[in-house]
């Protein structure tokens, strides 16, 4: 197979100082892409920082590769893009993968855990995506990367703070994978487990070193190249495997026996176990499919009901 290239192309990889960031930065930059190796360089809780992007840079630089520092926080995320339409006059690759962490179980948490979450991988996406979007669509052309997780998708103890964000990702994505459709910007989640600073003190040690970032960064950048064919997906990756995940809804129940009759505490108790079974459940990509499928399952049970009572 051909080379897959980011030749003319520029990305933007946020919190691209360590851990995952800083392989698909390398990748990209390795393959051709102008790479701008934003990072605000806080401590693991998000407090602090510094100019740890610089040593990216520097190892992208003496590879060969064409790349540039930012040290601003996501949460400013007009600034990350200035950043590489002043450096290299255009941007089509957007990943958004700057986090911190704050666990702590639920009494415990306070609300500036909570906030600070949210102001890092929620308003970080939101406010650096959003600055992007209008040249995405003015070139019809962007690709966009969501950093969820499994403690959002599944949840986790201690983390309510991030799996809510996490799930917002996802939330987020969906919706601008239809909204980009049109101008083929396209807009996908990864869902990666791998040895970083995020992970050291919760993966047993020899998992830490088998999980290595290198093995997801070309899941990753496959993901942002030109020719990647899905959009509004999520992509679980870790230890050199990957998988799609999504959610499914049943068929579900019509909740009494014909449609004149009222819908009761009992009646939904009696087809709880029907409307919950999971056996013919589908996955929807818009809102109108769940309405079309709605409408169909309604119209089978008027239609059902009206010949039982001819009988
Ligand atoms: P990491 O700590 O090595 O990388 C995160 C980087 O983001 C850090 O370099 C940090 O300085 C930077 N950052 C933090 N706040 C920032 C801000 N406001 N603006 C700009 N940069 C900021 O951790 P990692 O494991 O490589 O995590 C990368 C992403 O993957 C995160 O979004 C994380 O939640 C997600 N993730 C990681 C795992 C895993 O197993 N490592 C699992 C699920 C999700």
């Amino acid at each position: 197979m051909d080379q897959l290239r980011f030749d003319g192309r520029v990305a933007v990889v946020t919190g691209a100082g360590g851990g995952l960031g800083k392989e698909y930065a390398l990748l990209l930059a390795s393959r051709g892409a102008k790479v701008v190796v934003n990072d605000l360089g806080g401590a693991r809780d998000g407090l602090g920082k510094s100019n740890f992007a610089d040593a990216v840079v520097k190892e992208i630089k003496d590879k060969g590769g064409v790349a540039v520092a930012d040290y601003n926080s996501v949460v400013e995320g007009e600034k990350l893009i200035k950043t590489a339409l002043d450096n290299f006059g255009r941007i089509d690759i957007l990943i958004n993968n700057a986090g911190i962490l704050r666990d702590k179980s639920f009494q415990k948490m306070s609300e500036q855990d909570w906030d600070l979450i949210h102001a890092v991988h929620l308003k970080g996406a939101f406010k650096t995506t959003q600055a992007a979007w209008e040249t995405f669509k003015k070139q019809k052309y962007g690709r966009v990367i969501m950093t969820s997780s499994n403690a959002g998708l599944i949840g986790n103890f201690g983390q309510a703070n991030y799996s809510a964000a996490k799930m917002g990702l996802v939330g987020l994505a969906n919706t601008l994978a239809i909204e980009g459709a049109k101008y083929d910007i396209k807009v996908n989640t990864i869902v990666p487990t791998a040895a970083s600073r995020l992970t050291e003190d919760i993966l047993p040690p020899e998992m830490f070193q088998a999980m290595k970032p290198e093995l997801i960064a070309p899941v990753v950048a496959y993901m942002v190249h030109e020719s990647f064919p899905d959009t509004g997906v999520i992509i679980d990756s870790t230890l050199g495997f990957a998988s799609k995940a999504h959610l499914v809804r049943s068929s579900g129940a019509p909740l009494r026996k014909k449609h004149t009759d009222p819908v009761t505490i009992e009646s939904v108790k009696e087809k709880w176990a029907e409307a919950v079974n999971m056996e013919k459940a589908k996955h929807f990509d818009k809102m109108a499919d769940v309405t079309i499928d709605l409408v169909s399952s309604l119209q089978e049970f008027e239609d059902r009901s009206k010949l039982d009572s001819v009988r």
